[in-house]
């Protein structure tokens, strides 16, 4: 059965409590359009008191450590993002891999960590702008996922339950340009076809992937209605509940 669109919002380094409003009105919101299925994955310290708050929509994290626990200055495990509250932890973000030098093997770690501890993953990939001007997007996004995807040996049954694909174009975040809906269709069908490769046809075809990259709510009915793409990730329109929840009903 086709899964719901995935509508995720990453709040990245923003919000203190007084955030909590917009999270009540998302999940408010998200309990009247059960079309979509909502999450947000706000800064740890937000996990806990928005997992307080929502009845509808799913918390995550943006990162996690892929120790259970340990001498991890500063680190978060998968297992207190569970303990949070958290349902699902983003992965492979470009903005870790460049902030912080995470390398696909890194990424795999922390994605068997957080399978580990219950968390579903969602686990992003894209290319640079030289990347895709020299031609190589698409090899570049497959063998960064090819390198950073867990292995699920004992789980075959539950992958696409377990795992979400973001597609996002590095020049595309917070840059307010977004790729072309044939990028978006070619890259998706890429990815799709890897995962059917990888996982079977019946687990393969079920993972969604979503695409992220300046999402609003002006392009993503659009954006949303590309073959494959079975999603968002959203990061500056998922600050205030209207523009997110505006993403969502275009869905
Ligand atoms: C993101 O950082 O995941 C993202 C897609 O950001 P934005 O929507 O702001 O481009």
């Amino acid at each position: 059965m086709p899964k719901r669109p995935y509508i995720v919002g990453n709040w990245k380094m923003h919000g203190t409590r007084a955030m909590l409003s917009e999270a009540r009105t998302i999940d408010r919101a998200a309990q009247r359009h059960m079309k979509v299925e909502v999450a947000i994955a706000p800064p740890y310290t937000l996990i806990h008191p928005v997992h307080r708050e929502a009845e509808q929509i799913a918390v995550g994290a943006q990162d996690c450590h892929h120790e259970e626990s340990g001498a991890h200055t500063g680190d978060i495990s998968a297992a207190m993002v569970a303990d949070a509250g958290g349902k699902f932890v983003i992965l492979g973000h470009s903005e870790r891999r460049q902030n912080h030098s995470e390398t696909d093997a890194q990424i795999k770690l922390k994605a068997e960590a957080a399978l580990n501890a219950g968390l579903r993953i969602i686990l992003c990939c894209g290319e640079s702008d030289s990347t895709r001007e020299a031609g190589r997007a698409v090899s570049h996004v497959k063998k960064q996922l090819k390198a950073s995807l867990p292995d699920f040996a004992d789980t075959a049954e539950e992958i696409s339950e377990k795992l979400t694909v973001a597609y996002e174009p590095i020049w595309a975040i917070g840059t307010g340009k977004t790729a072309t809906l044939e990028d978006i269709a070619e890259m998706h069908a890429e990815i799709r076809a890897l995962l059917v490769s990888l996982y079977g046809e019946e687990q393969g075809a079920e993972v969604r992937i979503l695409y992220g990259g300046s999402v609003k709510p002006e392009n993503a009915s659009e954006i949303l209605a590309t073959a494959e793409v079975g999603g968002a990730l959203v990061g500056g329109a998922s600050l205030t509940a209207d523009s997110f929840m505006g993403i969502a009903l275009a869905a």
